[in-house]
């Protein structure tokens, strides 16, 4: 879930879409990410081996709402680098909105 695909108007396909959040029982996990800046996050939505934020099933715990009609990130402010990084259009956003039957965004981004 993107923070810099905001409109003149303030949304984001993101909010009505949310298919990057519930993706893989094993995504999103945590990288580049400080002791500091994971404090952050609530526990109850980290994994047992705080490797990552806690899936049930392929669905991301903070994933709040419904994929496609309106979703929001519980914890947006303190979420994972990974989730900063997939953007509306990128290779990945293709792939989840795939899996989810939702139409592929155009990529803002240059070839
Ligand atoms: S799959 Fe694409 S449009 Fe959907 S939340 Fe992720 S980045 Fe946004
Ligand atoms: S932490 Fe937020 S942005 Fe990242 S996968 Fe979970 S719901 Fe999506």
């Amino acid at each position: 879930m993107a923070d810099d695909a905001i409109d003149a108007a303030g949304n984001s396909p993101c909010q009505s879409c949310g298919a990057c959040c519930s993706y893989s029982e094993n995504w999103p996990r945590f990288t580049i990410e400080d002791d500091t800046q994971l404090d952050l996050i609530p526990a109850q939505f980290v994994n047992a081996r705080q490797s990552g934020m806690r899936c049930e099933g392929d669905r991301c715990s903070a994933l709040s709402g419904k994929i496609g009609e309106a979703t929001r990130c519980v914890v947006y402010a303190v979420r994972p680098d990974v989730c900063r990084t997939c953007q509306p259009g990128d290779a990945e956003c293709a792939m989840a909105r795939r899996r989810h039957g939702l139409p592929l965004i155009a990529s803002a981004q240059p070839d």
